[in-house]
């Protein structure tokens, strides 16, 4: 008979492990909390706007392409995929960058603001390649069991990379403010201040530039109704609305779940719930972490989110946009060192409806606005209002568009939401960043030390945050528990 797993939650960790273990013959049963599947990538559909209430930007279309593969398909078997461009557009107090889809043309738009710059930008880019084949084929596909697994002959010769920071690498080879950051952007993605974030996660430099910005058809959510295709043809069973209230630990060992007073027995243990949270369902006893080790560590930012349905198209904006208007630093140092509402935030704003004529109804825009903001914030009615008005009025000055009178309906997301929604640690958006310290084997662990049978994934754990790395965090908790059984 074959071993019964059971997995808590439904995000792109659990939904890839999930097919992973069921390919490898074990009986999967999937248990989500929410009425849908896909995590933190959730879709909301209102009057004929299609809006990705999460993740939006499509990087390292390569990983998907493994993952599909890893299965015997295409990922063209389950949705289409274009590639931006221009990939994004960023707004400076004074001026505007856009970022085309190949090196050359970024190189133009780098040396009309510094010349000489793109030579240097080429041979950054080179070595952010080089660091990409490292990490993406053979650092980050290890479990983070040993430091030894970050030991390769690639990266001996490349340890210094692991003790700078990203941001003094771009500053020793840029010295326009706004080129700097550019080049700083992709790592906030990881969770971290550039400043904060070895060097060697550069790759995020060659994602961003040598791979490209991508968008699924119909949008993100698309993944994830491919991923709940593929995991069903594979035979895992799915439940929705089934939050899970504990998990059932006998002499040591994990014996499965309860939900709302119902047992379900399993043979094995699978959270890609926050790992916070997943510990909670267990008796103290058997945590591995405390509640002060959780609060020494850096967490990626939380978000306040808008959705907006505009009644017309918009000019001068492209898919995805940033808005660079403001002191990076500053903020940098309100969502970090002294966490608070900032004073002058950076935003990012997303219109799919601009490349994708499916996400809005014709002649309207969808309009996703996100600020970055530090984690357990508080969270009110008029603090989301008074920040809407502040990120619209620089909205409108820089698109030179009056805007307001055009939004049909705002929706609003923030720290309580992904507290409730999600049972996110302090709200956070994207969980614990990649740090120097919180980096491999430095994170929490895929494997309980302390409960036999019991296993996480997700963004808190290996590799980090991000929706590749969760697929991957997927594959690597997946090999573990197969090694064990
Ligand atoms: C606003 C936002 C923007 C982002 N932008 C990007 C982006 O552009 N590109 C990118 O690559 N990444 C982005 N990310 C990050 C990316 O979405 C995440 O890293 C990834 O989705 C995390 O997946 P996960 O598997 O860790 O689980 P999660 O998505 O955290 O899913 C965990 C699931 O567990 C469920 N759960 C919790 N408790 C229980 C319980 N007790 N019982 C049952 N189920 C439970 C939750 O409801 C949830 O569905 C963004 C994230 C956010 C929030």
């Amino acid at each position: 008979m074959s071993k019964k797993i059971v997995i808590i939650g439904s995000g792109f960790s659990s939904l890839s492990a999930a097919c992973y273990l069921a390919k490898a013959g074990f009986e999967v049963a999937l248990y989500e909390k929410n009425g849908t599947l896909g995590g933190r990538c959730r879709q909301m559909v209102k009057s004929g706007f299609t809006f990705d209430i999460g993740p939006s930007w499509y990087w390292m279309p390569d990983i998907f392409d493994k993952f599909f593969a890893d299965f015997g398909k295409k990922r063209s078997d389950y949705y289409a995929l274009d590639k931006l461009s221009p990939a994004y557009k960023i707004f400076f107090a004074d001026e505007v960058i856009t970022i085309g889809d190949t090196m050359d043309k970024i190189a133009v738009e780098f040396e009309r603001l510094e010349k000489g710059s793109s030579v240097h930008l080429r041979k950054f880019i080179k070595q952010a390649q080089e660091n990409y084949d490292i990490a993406i084929n053979k650092v980050v596909l290890r479990p983070g069991i040993s430091p030894l697994e970050l030991v390769t002959p690639e990266t001996i010769v490349r340890v210094d990379q692991f003790f700078k920071t990203i941001s003094g690498q771009v500053r020793k080879r840029f010295k326009n403010p706004k080129l700097i950051a550019t080049l700083e952007f992709p790592v906030l993605f990881l969770g971290a201040k550039p400043s904060n974030t070895p060097s060697f996660y550069s790759f995020m430099n060659y994602a961003d530039f040598g791979l490209g910005t991508w968008h699924p058809q119909g949008g993100m959510y698309e993944i994830v109704k491919a991923m709940q295709a593929l995991a069903e043809e594979l035979g895992v069973r799915i439940n929705t609305d089934s939050p899970v209230d504990k998990i059932r630990v006998v002499e040591g060992k994990a014996i499965g779940i309860t939900i709302d007073d119902r047992n379900i027995d399993a043979d094995v243990v699978l959270s890609g719930a926050d790992y916070h949270h997943s510990e909670t369902l267990l008796d103290k006893g058997y945590r591995q972490y405390s509640e002060s080790y959780w609060e020494g560590k850096t967490f990626a930012p939380s978000s306040l989110l808008f959705y907006l349905g505009f009644d017309k198209k918009l000019k001068h904006v492209e898919h995805h946009n940033l808005f660079f208007d403001t002191d990076f630093e500053r903020h940098a140092q309100e969502i970090y060192d002294t966490p608070q509402w900032p004073n002058d935030p950076l935003f990012y704003v997303n219109f799919p409806s601009i490349t994708d004529a499916s996400m809005a109804p014709e002649g309207c825009e969808t309009g996703f606005f996100l600020v970055p903001i530090a984690p357990n914030l508080e969270d009110t009615p008029e603090l989301r209002e008074q920040y809407f008005e502040i990120i619209m009025n620089r909205f409108e000055k820089h698109i030179g568009e009056k805007v307001r009178n055009n939004i049909i309906f705002k929706e609003s997301f923030c720290v309580n939401d992904f507290i409730e929604q999600y049972n996110s640690y302090k709200g956070n958006a994207y969980g614990m960043a990649n740090t120097l310290l919180q980096t491999a084997f430095l994170r929490p662990k895929l494997k309980s030390g302390k409960v036999k049978n019991l296993f996480f994934t997700g963004q808190l754990t290996v590799p980090g945050p991000g929706v590749p790395p969760s697929l991957i965090s997927g594959k690597l908790v997946s090999e573990l528990i197969v090694k064990n059984h």
